[in-house]
């Protein structure tokens, strides 16, 4: 009998770190089942502590558009390495990679390093309240934007009650400003800002939401809320952590301007990519808004670790490949083939299916129609995916393991690994 290593290092893991993971989504607590914990990743590859194989949809979450161990970056970052690990004090490499994230996204003049998303998206609702010196936020349902207190809200039932908090320990008073409202609702949105006029600090939210799978705002929605915060006095913020340099080299802001003439997000949240798998993340927008920041102004905001020169040597590295002409183009028509190669199977096996797709990033739903919001997500037959989930990962098809989540392909993904993938889900399905 071989030995399930997977499984000895779930025990001993829950024995230490609580539910045996630092991050909650890892435990497999949605689709159940044991964890592959991993070994070592190359390329589109996952290798788990059995030495499995698995092709990788996840990417750590998105940072790894290159896939693993791509050449250049690891000599980068090996370069860096030698130089020092961390020093406390700027270096000329966190100029090189703020000059480089504002050279693809021109709604930002000035943009500031931290080490997460949970960070910059905290540290861009603070801004936008010192800005506007108000306290209001909107966010909308199924959008995630790190576990900051405010922002840890569930939609309450209608405007007129405020969103309770989704987790313990974050008190009533800190959330009674975040007002939750349903993606993709213009007629919600009107009416909070009717109702709260002259009070909304800013509007959050995902551009394309990767929180809820993958969900498009629409563009009648996102020319209207860029239309209320301009007549409100009130700053959008666009969370493109997962999208940002993902679903288009200028991000999903650059895809939204196509459709809306001079729309720009007035603060711009950034993650995952921009740190090429290092602990990266960075808020930025014009000049007035961030020129409010600590020290040149009355927002505090700071870290030890922000602008980390190893995560830097990465991340810039990671920009300037995938600034190659044709990137993501490139990736956007693969990731296309996989959408349409499961598409197909889907339907020959006549289980209900819907796709679509941004760049790297795509969301598959056990669905007749694509959701346009968080309900409509949720109404998936979990059971059916949890099903089609492990199928697939015991083939050796890593895809996130929960239906809210979305999926991403790197530029390491070939032909074969799509081909592959589309196979064994032809298996699969079968067995729905
Ligand atoms: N915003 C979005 C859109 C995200 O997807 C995430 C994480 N998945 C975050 C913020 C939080 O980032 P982090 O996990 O780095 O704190």
């Amino acid at each position: 009998m071989t030995m399930d290593k997977n499984a000895q290092l779930f025990e001993r893991a829950r024995q230490v770190i609580p539910g045996g993971v630092n991050s909650p989504v890892r435990a497999f607590n949605a689709v159940g089942g044991t964890p592959a914990f991993i070994a070592r990743a190359q390329g589109a590859h996952l290798f788990d502590a059995n030495d499995k194989r698995y092709v990788d949809y996840i990417g750590s979450w998105g940072p790894m558009i290159l896939g693993h161990g791509h050449p250049q970056v690891l000599s980068a970052v090996q370069a860096a390495l030698l130089e020092g690990f961390s020093f406390g004090a700027p270096t000329e490499r966190e100029i090189a990679l703020s000059e480089a994230i504002l050279k693809l996204m021109p709604s930002m003049d000035m943009v500031r390093l931290v080490s997460s998303g949970t960070e910059a998206g905290m540290s861009a609702i603070r801004l936008a309240r010192g800005y506007t010196g108000r306290n209001k936020i909107i966010k909308f349902n199924g959008c995630y934007h790190g576990h900051a207190d405010a922002l840890l809200v569930k939609a309450g039932s209608g405007l007129a009650t405020f969103g309770a908090s989704s987790s313990a320990g974050v008190p009533a008073q800190v959330v009674q400003d975040t007002i939750v409202l349903e993606y993709n609702d213009i007629g919600q949105l009107e009416e909070a800002f009717a109702k709260y006029d002259g009070q909304i600090a800013c509007v959050i939210m995902e551009p394309i939401a990767g929180n809820m799978n993958f969900v498009r705002a629409s563009t009648a929605f996102t020319r209207r809320i860029s239309e209320l915060t301009q007549e409100h006095g009130a700053l959008l913020i666009y969370d493109e952590v997962m999208t940002g340099f993902r679903v288009a080299l200028g991000s999903a802001q650059s895809l939204y301007a196509q459709q809306i003439p001079g729309f720009k997000p007035d603060i711009t949240v950034l993650g995952k990519v921009i740190g090429g798998g290092m602990p990266m993340a960075a808020f930025g927008a014009r000049r007035e808004i961030m020129e409010k920041l600590s020290p040149l102004g009355p927002v505090y905001q700071a870290g030890t670790l922000s602008g980390n020169p190893i995560a830097t040597a990465c991340g810039l590295q990671t920009l300037s490949l995938i600034s190659q002409p044709g990137f993501h183009e490139a990736l956007h028509a693969k990731t296309g083939q996989l959408m349409a190669g499961l598409k197909a199977e889907a339907d020959a096996a006549g289980v209900p299916f819907s796709v679509d797709h941004q760049g790297g990033l795509f969301g598959f739903f056990l669905l007749p129609e694509l959701p346009s919001h968080y309900e409509a997500v949720m109404k998936s037959d979990k059971p059916l995916f949890n099903k089609f989930f492990h199928g697939m990962l015991a083939r050796g098809h890593y895809f996130a393991p929960a239906l809210y989540e979305a999926g991403f392909v790197s530029s390491a993904h070939t032909d074969a690994d799509i081909q592959a993938t589309i196979e064994a889900a032809r298996d699969v399905f079968k067995t729905l």
